[in-house]
């Protein structure tokens, strides 16, 4: 029996495990910074990728689930923020010729959603939309058993949708999208933004605000805390209603950090879902659930997307 080999790489650490196939339980999970002195990332990876590799048995193939555009087709990397030298790093290619079977990469929003539709909250679903909401917002589309991809492997980047044209600049360079208002900096730049526009917060005079400090004061019933979480939610309301429109899902999974924050972001996503969606339909049965991999959902993807690629021959 093979054994196949994830990768979770991250701007601050790469993980990778071991799965024989047929198998969700791991045999070895091992990580490592991303970066160390002046090691290069990729040998980092492949370090990782040497203490992890299983003796005496036969490698089936590395699947890499990592951020930034790339393209799964020809397995180059367009850019990774945070991954230094990663710039159209063809990837697939240099751990090929390092390790000799084969390798596969998908976004790692993207191989998230796949994870939750094979052995998460998505099982038994053939359309799903996935979203992960931390730092950044990714997404991730099944659309009749299939993940979405597009012609060059860039489609369902769901959290640079443009929901305030001329709003706050977005990592990605464009302004507005989504992510900026719903994700945790948008959350905390809010309130920081609102305080010193001379507003009163429980959070006045705090250093370092984020999203988490706004969520808990939110819970301790600061306004301006709970408008920040309600702007965050109706947008991603707004969002998802087009989401249902194009994708027509019939199960939403949410993931991340932020997505732990309940209520204070749920109840007024709800709320916008229902006012913006054209047709009740859309809500008919639809199911809106959080993701079931945690901190998995990376590797499990990969995991997911190695399976699918063997079952393809
Ligand atoms: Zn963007």
């Amino acid at each position: 029996m093979g054994i196949f080999i994830s990768i979770d790489m991250g701007g601050t650490q790469i993980r990778a495990a071991t799965y024989p196939q047929g198998s969700t339980e791991p045999l070895n999970i091992r990580k490592t910074p991303t970066r160390s002195g002046d090691e290069a990332p990729f040998e980092r990876m492949c370090a990782l990728i040497q203490a992890i590799w299983p003796k005496g048995q036969t490698v089936e193939s590395i699947t890499v689930a990592l951020p930034g555009p790339l393209d799964p087709v020809s397995g180059v990397i367009f850019s990774a923020p945070n991954i230094p030298g990663w710039e159209n790093f063809p990837l697939r290619d240099a751990l090929k010729a390092r390790f000799h079977v084969p390798v596969h990469i998908g976004n790692d929003a993207n191989l998230a959603a796949l994870g939750e539709w094979r052995y998460g909250a998505g099982k038994g679903h053939h359309d799903l939309l996935y979203l992960t909401i931390s730092t950044g917002i990714g997404g991730g589309v099944i659309s009749g058993d299939r993940l979405l991809l597009g012609t060059r492997g860039l489609a369902s980047e769901l959290g640079h949708l443009t929901v305030l044209s001329d709003g706050p600049l977005c990592g990605c360079g464009q302004r507005g999208h989504l992510e900026t208002i719903s994700a945790g900096p948008g959350i905390a730049r809010y309130v920081k933004e609102q305080i010193e526009a001379g507003r009163e917060s429980s959070l006045q005079g705090v250093a370092h605000i984020t999203a988490k400090e706004v969520s808990q004061a939110a819970r301790e019933g600061d306004p301006l805390s709970v408008e920040a979480f309600t702007r965050a939610g109706t947008y991603l309301g707004v969002a998802v209603a087009d989401f249902l429109h194009i994708f027509n899902p019939s199960i939403v999974i949410f993931g991340g950090g932020v997505s732990f924050s309940g209520d204070i972001l749920f109840k007024p996503m709800r709320e916008a879902l229902q006012q913006h969606v054209m047709d009740a339909s859309y809500l008919h049965d639809l199911q809106i659930a959080t993701a079931a991999l945690g901190d998995e959902a990376g590797l499990m993807g990969a995991l997911a997307l190695a399976e699918l690629k063997k079952a393809e021959g």
